[in-house]
């Protein structure tokens, strides 16, 4: 608004008609001059992506596959809770990091993401969301915590991220507390990350307990060892307060041993963290499958008889193929869509 010689007060009431009432035309403004409105509407756009394809499994959980103005597809998930409706996000089209066990690191990396087409994922479910489609009480529900674990890795698209979480935090209101950024393990990018002091949950993907293991899942990511990794996260819990998750994936005899308990109990024992034990969404081409019950259940033990707290993130999403990058790659598999 300053640089169209207006009032910082008009770029407030922009950023409450666009990210807080979810305005779709300058038109629908009405708070705002009419002549403004023309001008605006002849420089800028404010439309969304288009929905291509929306899926809602059985546990009320949307998953939407968007196009981009350029014809490229990204995936966005909406998880109703009993208490909250979270907002799952992508960063990039693709992604470069090539986890060998994640659909999105199959098919490489596009383009990094816009912070307004970070943002918008957020309008976008937040409107079927208040449609009703997914509350979880007879509540009106807004999205009010985000994750950015979609597609792509948020830190390497470092500023377009946190542009978007500021966003996300001043103009929509979510507070940082409800926002989670997960990192596969750029260490310059997370004590970076450590010093914009946004008291955002840092989520790190560590996936196995020693260098060997995470280098076969994560092969991209030699250049941290998983010390350098850590001693990174001991300077974000430093510089921010906030308690490290870590994130671990659950492979069915790969990474889900006692073996794999034990070393992982002693690596984190010293750290002010969280563990979240992820249930492994199978991607049809890929030879891994979900950890057995039995031994998710051994292994929580394990960590939980060291002292560290660990939580496990159940499979909702199977029936609608909401492992990262599924959607996307099934389909752009059958040739229904240009990607
Ligand atoms: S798991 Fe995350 S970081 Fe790894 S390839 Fe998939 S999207 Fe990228």
């Amino acid at each position: 608004m300053l640089e169209e010689g207006e009032s910082p007060y008009r770029g407030s009431q922009l950023a409450e008609w666009i990210c807080r009432l979810g305005a779709r035309t300058f038109d629908d403004m009405s708070s705002l001059p009419a002549t403004l409105r023309t001008r605006l509407t002849q420089t800028y756009g404010i439309g969304r992506s288009k929905i291509a394809t929306k899926k809602q499994s059985k546990d009320r959980i949307i998953k939407l596959l968007l196009e981009m103005s350029d014809g490229t597809k990204i995936e966005t998930v909406g998880l109703p809770y009993t208490d909250r409706v979270s907002c799952c996000l992508s960063t990039q089209v693709g992604c470069p990091v090539g986890c060998i066990f994640c659909a999105s690191g199959q098919d490489g990396f596009i383009r990094n993401l816009e912070p307004g087409e970070i943002v918008e994922q957020v309008l976008t479910v937040n409107r079927i969301v208040e449609s009703g489609v997914i509350h979880v009480s007879s509540r009106t529900y807004r999205i009010d915590h985000v994750v950015f674990m979609g597609m792509g890795e948020p830190l390497l698209n470092y500023e377009s991220t946190i542009k978007a979480v500021r966003l996300i935090n001043n103009e929509m209101g979510i507070g940082p507390r409800n926002i989670t950024i997960s990192a596969v393990g750029i260490v310059p990018r997370i004590l970076k990350l450590a010093t914009e002091k946004l008291q955002v949950t840092l989520a790190v993907s560590l996936h196995a307990p020693n260098d060997n293991l995470r280098e076969r899942l994560i092969p991209s990511m030699t250049r941290w060892s998983i010390n350098e990794i850590l001693n990174a996260s001991r300077e974000y819990i430093k510089q921010t307060g906030r308690r490290v998750t870590f994130e671990y994936c659950m492979l069915d005899k790969i990474n889900d041993g006692v073996s794999e308990a034990k070393e992982l109990a002693k690596i984190l024992k010293s750290l002010n963290c969280h563990i979240n034990l992820i249930q492994y969404n199978p991607v049809s081409n890929l030879p891994f499958n979900t950890s057995p019950q039995k031994q998710v259940r051994v292994f929580r033990e394990i960590l939980h008889g060291a002292g560290i707290q660990v939580t496990q993130r159940l499979q909702r999403r199977v029936d609608i193929d909401a492992a990262c990058g599924q959607l996307r790659q099934q389909i752009y598999r059958s040739n229904l869509l240009k990607v």
